[in-house]
């Protein structure tokens, strides 16, 4: 299979002031375009000071809860009912949840049917509309991804449309956006990518060229979280933007190990968004990842974050039981840390002994 990556991008402090231009290029006629913005920027300054075209057409992101294939849905049969042609342009400005949602807006308005349909891997047979995506906070790699994560309640699944398909055309990364990110959530999503890559160089399914992205990464967030400096000086968020787009690109060659299978189980049975879910595994990780389950503490403390605690008290068995399921149904990254016998290693006593620490 080949490797592709987001084509383009435009990087650095105030990248954004050329979005509006990026996309009049792209409008002639009767062609529009449609955005999906972070809700936290409704009422702020930026939407107007990015004078952009066919603000009619912008639709903020609720981040209460994460990505819904419903919610998806719904933002595709508005688009639909109020135009009979499609937009030219679909633009993500926020977090991996605005991101994602964008991505696969613009992967279901070509392609057709339901969110659905496409979760799971190379199941979308068109490329979608042009899609631009700017981060405002940094570390899911959700910009540099070939996935866009969404929760199936039905089905209860969390899970993405894998394919090339879901890549970005473009992207702007401007590290003033993310100035404004409250500091524990800024470290939970920052971590995001340092978590993903210390899981994939510890597993057994490796390539050199998502080991570079991630060993490059790493670099980087160490940098951001354990340096001298505050982990949201100018610098530093530079560099986190960079990392995030390093693991973003690393996901498509790797696979991530026990972390984020029990962090799915977290998100999945008890609505605990993806970040700090991985936070609260991590902290939980000193038989699995020890060196790294060390570093992270000194991240937590070096920079101020206490975890919640205390999260599963009281939960009933049905919940564990639920929990667990959720997090063994995750194979290929159980097997890349664990071999195939992982459920022998994390059987259910464990699984369930770890969620009850957290
Ligand atoms: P998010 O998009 O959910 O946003 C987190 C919070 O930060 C929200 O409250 C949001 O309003 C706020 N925020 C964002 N930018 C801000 C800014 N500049 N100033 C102030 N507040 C700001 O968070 P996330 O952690 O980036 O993304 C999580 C989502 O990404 C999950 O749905 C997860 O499943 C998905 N994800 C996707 C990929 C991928 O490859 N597509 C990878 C990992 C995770
Ligand atoms: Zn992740």
């Amino acid at each position: 299979m080949v490797t592709k990556n987001v084509p383009g991008y435009y990087f650095g402090s105030d990248s954004t002031a050329r979005l509006s231009d990026i996309i009049k290029e792209r409008l002639k006629n009767d062609d529009f375009a449609i955005f999906f913005v972070d809700i936290f920027f409704k009422g702020k300054d930026l939407i107007n000071k990015l004078n952009l075209p066919n603000v009619e057409h912008l639709f903020y992101v609720d981040t209460v809860n994460e990505p819904t294939t419903d919610l998806v849905d719904e933002f595709v049969s508005i688009i639909r009912e109020d135009k009979n042609i499609l937009p030219s342009t679909v633009v993500g400005i926020g977090g991996g949840s605005s991101l994602d949602v964008a991505k696969a807006v613009s992967n279901l308005l070509t392609n057709g049917g339901k969110a659905e349909d496409y979760q799971g891997w190379d199941m979308l047979k068109k490329t979608g509309i042009y899609k631009i995506g700017v981060p405002t906070i940094s570390g899911t790699g959700a910009e540099s991804s070939r996935t866009c994560v969404m929760m199936n309640k039905k089905k209860k699944l969390k899970l993405g449309m894998n394919s090339k398909f879901t890549l970005f055309d473009c992207l702007i990364l401007d590290p003033d956006l993310t100035k404004t990110v409250p500091r524990e959530q800024y470290f939970y999503t920052g971590l995001d990518t340092y978590i993903h890559c210390i899981e994939s160089l510890n597993g057994s399914f490796r390539h050199p060229m998502a080991d570079s992205y991630s060993n490059e990464a790493l670099r980087l967030s160490r940098g951001v979280f354990a340096g001298s400096d505050d982990m949201m000086s100018d610098l530093n968020r530079e560099k986190l933007m960079v990392a995030s787009y390093f693991g973003g690109t690393a996901i498509a060659n790797s696979f991530v190990g026990i972390v984020h299978p029990l962090s799915a189980g977290l998100s999945v049975v008890l609505g605990l968004h993806h970040c700090i879910a991985n936070c609260l595994v991590m902290n939980k990780m000193e038989e699995y990842y020890p060196q790294e389950h060390q570093e992270f503490q000194n991240f937590l403390l070096k920079n101020n974050i206490v975890l919640p605690q205390g999260i599963t008290n009281g939960l009933s068995d049905e919940l564990f039981n639920d929990l667990y399921d959720s997090t063994i149904i995750h194979e290929k990254p159980l097997t890349n840390a664990l071999g195939k016998d992982f459920k022998k290693i994390l059987s259910k006593e464990k699984v369930i002994e770890i969620f009850k620490q957290i």
